[in-house]
């Protein structure tokens, strides 16, 4: 069995670190590129949004190296993710893919790994498969994402203060590639702490004042890079400090409700949102629009909603942001996402985002 699955952010890192730990194989597709998101475009539906088609392609490309399963990740309720996975397979078999499916809609989904007959394909691999054996393969995958977070967010509180533009991206870089290749706990710990330290030393000014910007918004476009045209990278290039509102973690975290004790958690946000939305819209709309409240009482200077083109719940969202724009004083910005986006536009408009943001410190530091 060769399993594949759509990327999303990071995600590839921690099912590569447990299937690794699992000593099974894998044909993960190359990371999101322009490659992935044209067969998507020629494959998908017009209008379908663009995760939709980025995840395709992905899967396209994953089957033309070989791999014959796919799991995938999917959600209820009304949004289209929930629907991906039946669309998906009927496109992919007309393309001559024959596959078997597994959609992970629920935490119990997962015993459908046993329907596709894993634990044989394991004990290929080893001696036998023990409850142990899977227990300490999802540890070692999920410490290894959670590095790759680690540092991921140590590099957006550095860049915007970086002497040489692209010392961090590029030692981000290097670290991400340095964690990937670690085989076992101990080297996994010790390829961290050497990127956290070579981070660190990156020259900086730490005179400057960068401006707080956060971005929230439909989970896709906000994890992955490629999807949202390296937003943070560029913000952080123009000198703001990022944060992201959503993580691989935290999402997997709010899942099996486990992120009760978390100072920015989805619940939180959700609840900030209420006075704005009483029911539930689906996928991240309620959280955007709370996260948008959460920060702007933070005093965050400003706030960036990502969205794909077409995104119901988040067209949603991106009517009620006007109104708490308003009513907080906090800049939004929406980015609507499709494959016709380009990454100079994308960069003018940021320019004169942050330009009006430093206006607005300038006008209230004068006023104060
Ligand atoms: S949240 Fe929006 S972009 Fe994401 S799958 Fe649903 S409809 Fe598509």
């Amino acid at each position: 069995m060769k399993i594949t699955f759509p990327h999303m952010g990071r995600m590839d890192i921690f099912i590569k670190g447990m299937v690794k730990a699992l000593g099974m194989e894998t044909v993960i597709p190359p990371t999101n590129s322009k490659k992935a998101l044209d067969l998507g475009v020629k494959y998908a539906p017009e209008f379908v949004c663009l995760p939709f088609k980025l995840m395709l392609g992905n899967l396209i490309e994953a089957f033309e190296k070989g791999a014959d399963t796919v799991i995938m990740v999917s959600d209820k309720g009304p949004c289209r993710l929930g629907l991906y996975g039946l669309p998906m397979q009927i496109i992919l078999k007309n393309l001559g893919y024959k596959t078997n499916w597994l959609i992970l809609d629920t935490p119990h989904a997962l015993y459908g790994l046993f329907q596709l007959g894993i634990e044989k394909d394991v004990v290929k691999y080893r001696d036998k498969l023990t409850f142990v054996d899977g227990l300490l393969a999802f540890h070692f995958g999920w410490k290894k994402m959670l590095a790759i977070e680690e540092i991921e967010r140590l590099s957006l509180k550095i860049r915007p203060y970086e002497i040489n533009k692209g010392d961090t991206t590029k030692g981000l870089y290097q670290g991400m590639e340095a964690i990937e290749s670690a085989d076992n706990l101990y080297d996994l710990k010790k390829a961290k702490d050497a990127v956290i330290k070579d981070l660190r030393s990156i020259p900086q000014d730490r005179n400057r004042r960068p401006l707080k910007i956060a971005i929230a918004g439909e989970i896709f476009v906000v994890l992955d890079s490629f999807a949202n045209l390296d937003i943070e990278k560029k913000l952080g290039e123009l000198g703001c400090e990022v944060d992201r509102t959503i993580w691989f973690s935290t999402h997997i975290l709010h899942h099996v409700g486990l992120d009760k004790f978390m100072r920015r958690s989805k619940r939180k946000a959700v609840r900030a949102a209420r006075p704005y939305l009483k029911y539930p819209v689906g996928a991240e709309c309620n959280a955007t629009v709370g996260y948008a409240i959460l920060y702007a009482k933070e005093g965050y200077d400003g706030f960036i909603h990502l969205m794909p083109f077409t995104c119901m719940p988040e067209f949603v969202a991106s009517g009620i942001l006007t109104r708490v724009s308003k009513d907080y004083d906090i800049p939004i910005f929406t980015v609507e996402l499709e494959e016709h986006s380009s990454q100079t536009h994308l960069m003018t408009r940021l320019e004169a985002f942050v330009d009006l943001l430093h206006r607005k410190r300038a006008k209230k530091k004068v006023n104060s």
